[in-house]
């Protein structure tokens, strides 16, 4: 039986490529959702796609679609795939080793003569980065009947196009409807973003789940006065009482195990002024857990240091949430096909959350789901120094053929 073989430097050469279409000043990759850069890289895929013998069609939403035709038609496909699109100043990595990495599983299948039993199919997602129509997810949320179809064409960019209107000019408006067809399953690989692979050596992540996430304001009210002739005493001082409470905050993560992830990053202050006691304070809280009950437990906590520091400096407190998304757990026999392709292949993998959003999040909902993490250098992405080896690159979709052949099976 002959033995596929993922053939890296087609892998590796097809990422470079790619990353030609909208180069950005520093060096990686400037390619926004409904550009015409974007148009360029679908057209790309779809080319390369064609050429490896799939059918190509598109939804409503832009999705697309290349389908490796299985023994039996009528099953449902074993789906894998991310997004082309960037931020804007992104890489070349993050989404597009998704989507060329599945077609060279196809090309790799092809070039051994192997038939399987299931149709395979390779997706690029429309508009996975949320830079541009202030979403995220849109192709794949709309595909799960998470988001509703018109809702999101009609979503608008800073000059007012619509994602219709965009669509429809780049040639990539499919008919409806999107999505509401059975999936066998669904396989996404990507960077890890972080830096836990590389920092442990390790090539391969399964990826268990997503974490949850809460995020809040914290409105902190005391009084304005003179900086200089309020003594200290008498004073109501919301940057005070805030610096207090926002360590108060980050320190929260250390009495945990393990620990949550919390960042304070965006502040306003009322007046903003050097020789003003300011007044009024706002912070940002993004709170990070695998677990649901602990990144509950974490916000009691926070929510209690606040209230005793705001006690004790007499300030006036406010705290709200403005977002939550519950934690996400892939399915438990898509993570084990995961781990079993790597320990048959003899690449080391470790079990892994996923700490950021992604397709495969959506996907979960509508059918068994699960990802594969790969190392990128020092963890950075969403920056245009995003980098990746081409042998880890090459051993994820090592991973990601085993896999996908163990589900849709030799014919
Ligand atoms: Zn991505």
């Amino acid at each position: 039986m002959t033995e596929p073989k993922i053939d890296s430097r087609r892998l590796w050469d097809g990422h470079m490529a790619m990353a030609e279409i909208g180069p950005s000043p520093g060096g990686g990759t400037a390619r926004l959702a409904l550009t015409d850069f974007d148009r360029e890289a679908r057209h790309l895929f779809r080319r390369w796609a064609e050429e490896a013998g799939c059918a190509v069609r598109v939804d409503g939403i832009g999705n697309i679609f290349a389908r490796r035709e299985g023994e039996d038609p009528g099953h449902p496909p074993v789906m894998t795939g991310s997004h082309l699109d960037t931020q804007p100043l992104g890489g070349p990595f993050d989404g597009i080793y998704g989507v060329l990495a599945g077609l060279e599983v196809v090309r790799a299948l092809n070039d051994a003569g192997i038939a399987t039993r299931l149709p395979i199919e390779v997706v690029d997602w429309t508009d996975e980065e949320g830079a541009r129509f202030g979403a995220g997810c849109l192709g794949s949320n709309v595909f799960a009947g998470r988001r509703a179809l018109d809702n999101t064409l009609a979503l608008t960019d800073a000059h007012g196009n619509t994602v219709r209107g965009e669509l429809e000019r780049i040639g990539y408006a499919g008919p409806k409807p999107v999505g509401g067809f059975p999936i066998d399953c669904f396989f996404e690989i990507h960077i890890e973003q972080g830096p836990i692979l590389e920092n442990e050596g390790i090539q391969v992540g399964a990826v268990e789940g997503a974490q949850a996430s809460t995020g809040y304001w914290v409105t902190v009210t005391g009084e304005e006065g003179h900086a200089g002739t309020l003594p200290m005493a008498l004073r109501r001082d919301a940057m005070h009482g805030s610096a207090r409470m926002i360590d108060a905050v980050v320190n929260v993560a250390m009495d945990f195990d393990p620990h949550p992830v919390i960042t304070v990053g965006h502040l306003r202050v009322r007046p903003n002024s050097r020789n003003t006691i300011p007044g009024q304070v706002t912070f940002s809280i993004d709170s990070r857990h695998p677990d649901n009950d602990i990144l509950a437990s974490a916000g009691a906590a926070m929510r209690a240091a606040c209230e005793t520091i705001a006690e004790d400096r007499g300030l006036e407190l406010e705290i709200e949430q403005t977002s939550h998304r519950d934690s996400v757990v892939f399915d438990p026999g898509c993570v084990q096909t995961i781990r079993d392709a790597a320990a048959a292949r003899g690449i080391s993998c470790r079990d892994i959350y996923s700490g950021a959003g992604h397709d495969a999040i959506n996907l979960s909902h509508v059918c068994p789901a699960g990802m594969i993490f790969v190392p990128c250098e020092k963890g950075v992405s969403h920056n245009e120094a995003e980098n990746a080896k081409p042998e880890d690159l090459a051993a994820g979709a090592e991973v990601l053929l085993h896999a996908i052949l163990a589900r849709a099976g030799r014919a």
